[in-house]
């Protein structure tokens, strides 16, 4: 058996593989509404709002086409790209409204001088990435959405592998729409998208959306607690398990397993003799659910993830567009493990190693993880 340590898909609880082995249910059915309601409680806490969710069957990239579309009655809309998924936003946002594309390297932080500049030139809405899955930085959404606040724009945020896995406060920061994944932190299979969506988004509520993304079109469902078109039910069976398991853990202890994971990872990488990717200012912070570390000079990507994938049968990920070949990328999202990141570093660090390229240090991580 194989280790999947990339962020997302992630690897799969036993309870949540056997949730989904499961007969068919009609979908509106009572049955099926009581897992719904389940399902949407569970993620409203995870989002950190009072406020509705709604859940789309298609993978993160529908539900940020979703959020985008749904609400992009706005002249301008500034979109903050510092990774390949900030520039995502950017290419959905472009075409429904015209963009402010806020640009910076990747792997670099945002400074938010450039984004009070984008409002004071008349962007009436951001949309940003929190967790910048390509480069492994934790962007700063409480900041953002607080001078968000001071030009009364709109606030969108990709929240796809920070919800679940590290703390999100999207009413207390004022984030009016969020975005989740189902295959990233709350650890089960692709496919389903969540969008938490405050009542002040609708004033900017476009009616030009798509007819599947159309989140009117879910809004108009909640009260009788189905969605508006035939969901994928396994998947539901999934998330009300996956939620389950988030309940019994807790979700303080289960951000802390999250942060003390990458921790470990970031910890290994330094003491091994490595760079980690991210290039740090005072708002940012390195993520806490996927570690970006650069390639060794003498190793190659084939080499290193070829390696690990023949050898050990441990996936991790390389990195994306330009960055391929130049960074690799561990994910530590959903319900992995002390076992899975010892792993992990052991077959990393010698692959690393026969290559004289990094000098060990499993030793370090195991200290680190033994806060868990
Ligand atoms: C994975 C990911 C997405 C896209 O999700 P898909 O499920 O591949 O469509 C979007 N944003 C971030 C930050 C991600 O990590």
């Amino acid at each position: 058996m194989g280790l999947l340590m990339i962020p997302g898909p992630v690897q799969l609880h036993e309870r949540i593989i056997k949730a989904m082995c499961r007969q068919m249910i009609g979908h509106r059915g009572k049955e099926f509404s009581k897992i719904f309601e389940y399902c949407i409680d569970g993620l409203k806490e995870l989002f950190g709002t009072k406020h509705e969710v709604y859940i789309i069957s298609g993978s993160g990239t529908s539900g940020m086409e979703a959020a985008i579309a749904s609400f992009s009655n706005v002249k301008r809309i500034a979109c903050v790209d510092n990774g390949k998924f900030g520039d995502r936003l950017c290419r959905i946002a472009s075409k429904y409204t015209e963009v402010d594309e806020i640009r910076f390297e990747w792997g670099k932080s945002i400074e938010l001088e450039r984004i009070e500049e984008s409002f004071e030139n008349g962007s009436e809405a951001i949309a940003f990435v929190h967790n910048e899955t390509s480069t492994g930085i934790l962007n700063p959404a409480k900041e953002i959405a607080k001078i968000a606040k001071k030009y009364d724009a709109l606030v969108i945020m990709d929240g796809i592998t920070s919800v679940g896995g590290d703390v999100v406060k999207m009413d207390e920061w004022g984030i009016d729409v969020a975005i989740v994944g189902s295959q990233k932190c709350l650890g089960c299979p692709p496919g389903l998208a969540a969008v938490a969506v405050n009542e002040r988004a609708w004033d900017y509520y476009n009616e030009k959306a798509p007819f599947y993304l159309d989140l009117k079109a879910y809004k108009k469902k909640v009260p009788d607690l189905q969605t508006p078109y035939t969901p994928a039910v396994p998947l539901f069976y999934a998330l009300e398990e996956a939620l389950k398991i988030i309940e019994e853990e807790g979700l303080e202890n289960r951000i802390k397993r999250h942060r003390t994971l990458s921790k470990a990872i970031r910890v290994w990488a330094t003491e091994a003799g490595l760079e980690l990717f991210p290039q740090l200012n005072e708002y940012s912070s390195y993520s806490n659910t996927v570690t970006a570390i650069k390639m060794p000079e003498n190793v190659t990507d084939k080499e290193l993830r070829g390696t690990l994938q023949s050898e050990y049968g441990i996936t991790i990920s390389g990195g994306q567009e330009h960055l391929k070949g130049k960074i690799f990328r561990i994910g530590t999202m959903g319900n992995i493990g002390k076992a899975e990141v010892v792993t992990t570093l052991a077959a990393v660090e010698d692959v690393l190693m026969r290559k004289n390229a990094i000098k060990s240090a499993l030793h370090a991580a195991i200290e680190v993880l033994k806060e868990l």
